[in-house]
């Protein structure tokens, strides 16, 4: 590989874990200075310090993009575990890096550390910063008062008609590579140990660039049926692309472009549900930007005073799948299982926490975070502030999922509520979704003795539905 001795430059990781369609890494990798490229582990002072199945899965992508940079361009891939100053500091003095490109994450707690390090070093070296994970600036579509809208419908309308969707970027070229060692910094190595239940959950997915690509490759056909079968969690319709998207392995901007290019392969009701999800995508970062506090704080603050129980135990019940409501069950086991939960799903047990247990969306959203493989900070807030009906468009405080119902509507022959809840495998279809309907003597016929192989339903959603509807009374959102 020709040197040109011109100076240095940094490309900065973070949750753009790929190679294609990268913007950021495009532009570093055309100037004619030598390239370093970084990791700064635990860069995230929030709830991703905890060992989340999202660290897990970056842990494995990270490994394959470091054997595929030296591979492709002989370039090491240094990760750190020091904190961002620390790191930023050694390199300049090291090296006298003249520019550090980085992809916007738009979250929050990123954001500011990009502002601070702006702030602290801008006299030093030029920050380019570049959109490269969404369709839109977050603070693009804007309504006809200049104000970010609240509402999704037309918050899409509006931001179909700017689209401009940018040929992928291919592979980049880097022709220079910064060879000599960082000597003040300790580089470490990628560990390629999961643990007990990351090697379970890791037997679902496969992580990393080369993995999302051929999952993107067969979406056209995965979508097939998309627009009716979406809300079926044994039907698989959907793309299943959601971790691949939060860590960065695949671009929106290239999903989308996909899928225009094939669409007239795809059944039009499928095109336009799959594409408006992508939407939903860029709804909620322009809530996150315009509302920072999002991943804690209610968007209606109203809620502020909702008389949220405390009930540790019932959470954890809730946690671990031993709720005795089968659907609700079957989805926090399927969760904890594969690092993913179906949307429907995600509905249901969302809603039975916080409108039959009373439980605080917050706890939640905790939990989602630590055990998904798609976590993501705008979406993973707002999925959970839409449900409690405390976000914007959120769904009315009225709705309160029936698990029951749902659980007849979306998984009518039981096959979901079997695959995850096998202690009721044998109950025939009509019954599995309420088993405390059966007496004793029925359900011994089955197997099944309640209380000891499965548990009583936890509490009686007619009860607790009621106690819900009184507690919105109380902060004045019921009228
Ligand atoms: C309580 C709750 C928490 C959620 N937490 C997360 C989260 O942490 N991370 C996450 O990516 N999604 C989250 N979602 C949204 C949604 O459930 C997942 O994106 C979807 O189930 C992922 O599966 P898929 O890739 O097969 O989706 P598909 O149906 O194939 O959709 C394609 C893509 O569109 C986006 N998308 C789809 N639905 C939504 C939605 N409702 N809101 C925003 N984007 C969407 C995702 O990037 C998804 O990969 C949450 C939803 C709820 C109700």
């Amino acid at each position: 590989m020709s040197k040109k001795p011109t100076g240095s430059i940094i490309y900065w990781i973070r949750s753009d874990l790929r190679l294609n369609d990268n913007i950021a890494l495009w532009e570093a990798a055309k100037s004619n200075k030598d390239l370093i490229v970084i990791y700064i582990k635990d860069l995230i002072t929030g709830p991703l310090q905890i060992k989340s199945a999202a660290d897990i899965w970056t842990n494995k992508s990270l490994l394959e993009l470091s054997a595929r940079y030296k591979k492709l361009f002989n370039l090491r891939l240094n990760v750190y575990n020091q904190d961002y100053n620390t790191v930023l500091k050694s390199l300049y003095k090291e090296t006298k890096f003249s520019h550090l490109y980085i992809n916007n994450t738009y979250d929050p707690e990123i954001d500011a550390i990009d502002n601070s390090i702006n702030k602290e070093f801008g006299s030093l070296f030029k920050i380019n910063a570049y959109n490269s994970s969404l369709l839109f600036n977050p603070n693009e579509i804007l309504n006809n008062a200049g104000s970010f809208f609240k509402v999704y419908t037309p918050f899409w309308k509006n931001a179909l008609n700017k689209l401009n969707l940018r040929e992928p970027l291919p592979l980049p070229n880097i022709k220079y590579v910064y060879q000599k060692e960082i000597l003040s910094l300790k580089n470490i190595a990628i560990s390629d140990v999961d643990g007990k239940w990351g090697k379970k959950i890791l037997s679902y997915f496969n992580p990393g660039e080369i993995s999302a690509r051929e999952m993107l490759g067969k979406t056209s056909t995965n979508i097939k049926g998309y627009s009716e079968g979406r809300d079926f969690p044994i039907k698989n319709n959907t793309s299943q692309l959601s971790p691949y998207i939060a860590r960065g392995e695949l671009s929106v901007n290239e999903i989308f472009y996909l899928m225009r290019k094939n669409k007239k392969k795809i059944n039009i009701n499928d095109y336009a549900k799959f594409t408006s999800q992508l939407g939903w995508r860029e709804f909620s970062y322009n809530i996150l930007y315009n509302f920072p506090k999002l991943p804690r704080k209610n968007f209606i603050s109203k809620f502020d005073n909702f008389p949220w129980s405390k009930n540790s135990k019932l959470l954890n019940l809730w946690k671990k799948g031993l709720t005795g409501y089968p659907i609700v069950d079957a989805g926090m086991r399927e969760l904890r299982t594969t690092g993913y939960m179906h949307n429907r799903l995600r509905m249901i047990v969302a809603s039975f926490l916080i409108k039959n247990l009373n439980i605080s969306w917050v706890e939640g959203a905790k939990w989602f975070w630590e055990n998904l493989f798609d976590a993501d900070i705008a979406n993973n807030s707002s999925g959970w502030q839409w449900v409690a009906g405390c976000g914007t468009d959120a769904a009315p405080y009225f709705r309160i999922f029936n698990p029951t119902l749902q659980s007849v509507r979306f998984d009518k022959d039981g096959e979901y509520i079997r695959k995850w809840v096998p202690e009721l495998k044998d109950l025939p279809n009509k019954l599995i979704h309420s088993p405390w309907e059966l007496t004793e003597m029925e359900l011994l016929t089955y197997d099944v003795k309640l209380g000891k192989d499965y548990p009583h339903p936890v509490v009686d959603h007619k009860t607790t539905r009621d106690e819900a509807l009184r507690n919105y009374k109380k902060i004045n959102i019921a009228k």
